[in-house]
C-alpha cells in the first residue's frame, strides 16, 4: 500500500467525504488523480517499501457481486472510496460464485468480505455465502450492499447464518465508517454488539409483523380482480404481429429521452433533475458531474461508442384465469407461450377496499371473445459499454469507467422509453397523436404500462425466460440471462407491454401458499423451487 504525501492527501479526501463536506463524484475524481500518479510512482514506491518499515494499509477488503448478478457500479464506487481511505481492495468483479469468493478471501488473507447484488435472487445467494462462511469456519465480518439488499433482510435472513458480524451498508459514504469500526482494536467489540442487538430486535419485530399479515384465500382475491369493463372495449391491433429487430439504433435519438434523476442517484446525489443543478448543497457538484456526463455523451454519440440493439414483439393474447395465453396467430387456436402472473392477496376491506391486482386483469379474458394483444421488448446498449469501462480501468480511470457504465444504463433506459413511445405511436399505434415532453414520459403520463419481470407487479424473475424465448432475445440482441435471470450485459431493459388504459403499476406483495401451489402447478415447476424464487414475497 501507498504511504507518504499522496496518500495523506487522499486521506483528507476520505475524511472530508466522511464528514459530508465532499461528495462522491469529487471523491472518485480525486481518486483518479491519485491512481494515475501511483501508476507512475509504483517502481519508486516499491523501492521505498524496501527501505521503510511500516507500509501496511488499514485493512484488506474483498468485494464481489454475487453469482448470477451483474451490476457493479455501486460496488465499484465503494471500492474506490475504500481505496481513498487507505484500504486495500481485492475486487473479484461480477457473477462470482461463493466458492471463488471464499477461496480468494483465504488466499489474500482479507479482513472483510463485501457482497453486492441488484436483483432479488441475489438475496438468497448472499444467505448461501454467509452459511458457507460459517461452515468453513471463517471469522471475518461480512458486509452486505446493493439495490435489493436491506437492513431487514440482512438482520432476518443473512445474519442468522453466520456467527460473526454480517452488516448492511446503506451506501458508499457509510462503507469506510463500518470498515474502520470493524477493524478497530478498541471499538470493535462494542460496535459489533450494538449491531447484533439492533438486528436481533429487528428480526423479532419482523417475525411478529409477519404473523399478523392477513391474506385473502386466492379464490377470494380472484373474485376481487380489477373490474375492467370489457364490454364496449375495442382492443387496438398492433401494426404487425411477431418480432421487429433493431440493430445499431440511433444513439442521437435516445439522448433526449434520458431520465437524469437516477443518474444523480447513482452518484449518491439526492434530488430531482433539473432542480438538483441549482441545489444549495449539491448543486455545484451536480453541475460539474452533469457537464462531465454531457462531454462523455457527446463522444458516445459522435464516435458511436455503443451499438444499441433491441427487439419488440406482439402476439394475439387472452387472459385465462391469472395466466396470459399468447397465440401463434390471430386464429387463436395454438398457444405459443403462457405468461404466468401473480395476484395480490392482501386483505382488502373497509378503507382498504381496492381490487387484488394481477397483470392478467389487463388482458381481455378468453370468454369475452375479444381479440386482445400483448407485447414484449428487450433492449440493450450492448457489451461495448463494458469494453469501454475496461479500457478506462486499464488507464487507472475509475471515474470514467463508472461514468461510462452509468451512461450505458441511462441510454438503455432511454432506449426502453423511446421504444415504448414508438410502440404507442407507431407499432401498436393506439396513441398516434401522443406528444409528450420527456418530463411527462418520465412521470408515465401515457396510456399503458411496460412492467418488467422481477419488479413488484411481476416479481418472478423466472418469467424472464419465457419473455426471452418469445422475443428470441439472445439471437436478436446478444443479451443473455444468468442463472439468477439477470440480463447480461448489464446495460439492458426488458418487459411486457400492456395497452389497456386502466393498466397501472402495483406491487404483488405477500402471497399465500394456496396461490404459490397453484402457480407452481401452472408453471410445471416444483413447489420448493418456486418458493425459492418467490422467497421475498412469501407470507408464510
Ligand atoms: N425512467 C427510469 C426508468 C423507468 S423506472 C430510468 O431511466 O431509470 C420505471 C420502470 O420500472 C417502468 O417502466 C417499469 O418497467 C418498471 N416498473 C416500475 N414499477 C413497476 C412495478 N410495480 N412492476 C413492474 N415493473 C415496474
Amino acid at each position: 500500500m501507498i504511504e507518504g504525501p499522496l496518500m495523506d492527501r487522499m486521506n483528507v479526501v476520505g475524511d472530508l467525504f466522511g464528514a459530508g463536506k465532499m461528495f462522491l463524484p469529487q471523491v472518485v475524481k480525486s481518486a483518479r488523480v491519485m491512481k494515475k500518479a501511483v501508476a507512475h510512482l509504483i517502481p519508486f514506491i516499491e523501492e521505498e517499501k524496501e527501505g521503510s518499515g511500516d507500509t501496511r494499509a488499514k485493512g484488506k477488503i474483498l468485494m464481489a457481486t454475487v453469482k448470477g448478478d451483474v451490476h457493479d457500479i455501486g460496488k465499484n464506487i465503494v471500492g474506490v472510496v475504500l481505496q481513498c481511505n487507505n484500504y486495500d481492495v481485492v475486487d473479484l468483479g461480477v457473477m462470482v460464485p461463493a466458492e471463488t469468493i471464499l477461496e480468494e478471501a483465504k488466499k489474500h488473507k482479507v479482513d472483510i468480505i463485501g457482497l453486492s447484488g441488484l436483483i432479488t435472487p441475489s438475496l438468497d445467494e448472499m444467505c448461501y455465502v454467509a452459511a458457507e462462511m460459517q461452515r468453513q469456519g471463517f471469522d471475518i465480518p461480512l458486509l452486505i450492499g446493493g439495490a435489493t439488499t436491506s437492513k431487514v433482510h440482512t438482520a432476518v435472513k443473512i445474519a442468522p447464518n453466520y456467527e460473526n458480524p454480517a452488516i448492511y451498508v446503506t451506501d458508499a459514504s457509510r462503507a469506510v465508517g463500518v470498515a474502520s469500526a470493524l477493524l478497530s482494536d478498541t471499538g470493535k467489540e462494542e460496535y459489533v454488539k450494538e449491531i447484533a442487538d439492533d438486528y436481533k430486535q429487528m428480526a423479532e419485530k419482523h417475525a411478529a409483523g409477519r404473523k399478523d399479515t392477513v391474506v385473502f384465500p386466492i379464490e377470494k382475491a380472484r373474485a376481487n380482480k380489477v373490474p375492467v369493463d370489457w364490454q364496449g372495449y375495442e382492443p387496438p391491433k398492433p401494426e404487425f404481429l411477431g418480432l421487429k429487430v433493431f440493430e445499431g439504433y440511433d444513439l442521437g435519438e435516445l439522448v433526449s429521452r434520458i431520465d437524469w434523476t437516477p443518474f444523480f442517484r447513482t452518484w449518491d446525489l439526492a434530488g430531482a433533475y433539473p432542480a438538483i443543478l441549482e441545489d444549495k448543497v449539491v448543486g455545484e457538484t451536480a453541475t460539474s458531474l452533469f457537464n462531465d456526463a454531457q462531454a462523455m455523451l457527446q463522444r458516445i454519440v459522435g464516435e458511436g461508442w455503443f451499438k444499441p440493439r433491441g427487439v419488440i414483439g406482439f402476439w394475439p393474447a387472452n387472459a385465462v384465469g391469472d395466466d396470459i395465453e399468447l397465440y401463434t396467430d390471430d386464429s387463436r387456436s395454438t398457444v405459443k407461450a403462457t405468461v404466468h402472473t401473480l395476484r395480490q392477496q392482501m386483505e382488502r376491506k373497509g378503507a382498504n377496499a381496492r381490487p387484488n391486482f394481477a397483470l392478467a386483469d389487463y388482458i381481455a379474458p378468453k370468454d369475452t371473445g375479444l381479440a386482445d394483444y400483448f407485447g414484449g421488448f428487450a433492449v440493450t446498449t450492448g457489451d461495448e459499454v463494458e469494453q469501454r469501462a475496461k479500457e478506462f480501468e486499464k488507464d487507472h480511470d475509475d471515474y470514467s469507467s463508472i461514468m461510462v457504465k452509468a451512461m450505458g444504463d441511462r441510454l438503455a433506459e432511454a432506449f426502453a422509453e423511446r421504444m415504448h413511445e414508438r410502440v404507442r405511436k407507431e407499432f401498436w399505434g393506439f396513441e398516434p397523436d401522443e406528444d409528450l415532453s420527456n418530463e411527462d414520459l418520465v412521470s408515465e403520463k401515457y396510456r399503458g404500462i411496460r412492467p418488467a419481470p422481477g419488479y413488484p407487479a411481476c416479481p418472478d424473475h423466472t418469467e424472464k425466460r419465457t419473455l426471452f424465448d418469445i422475443l428470441e432475445a439472445e439471437a436478436n440482441t446478444g443479451l443473455e440471462l444468468t442463472e439468477s435471470f439477470a440480463m447480461f450485459p448489464a446495460a439492458a431493459v426488458s418487459g411486457y407491454y400492456f395497452a389497456h388504459p386502466d393498466a397501472a403499476y402495483f406491487g404483488v406483495g405477500r402471497i399465500h401458499k394456496d396461490q404459490v401451489e397453484d402457480y407452481a402447478k401452472r408453471k410445471g415447476m416444483e413447489l420448493s423451487v418456486v418458493e425459492r424464487w418467490l422467497q421475498p414475497n412469501l407470507a408464510y
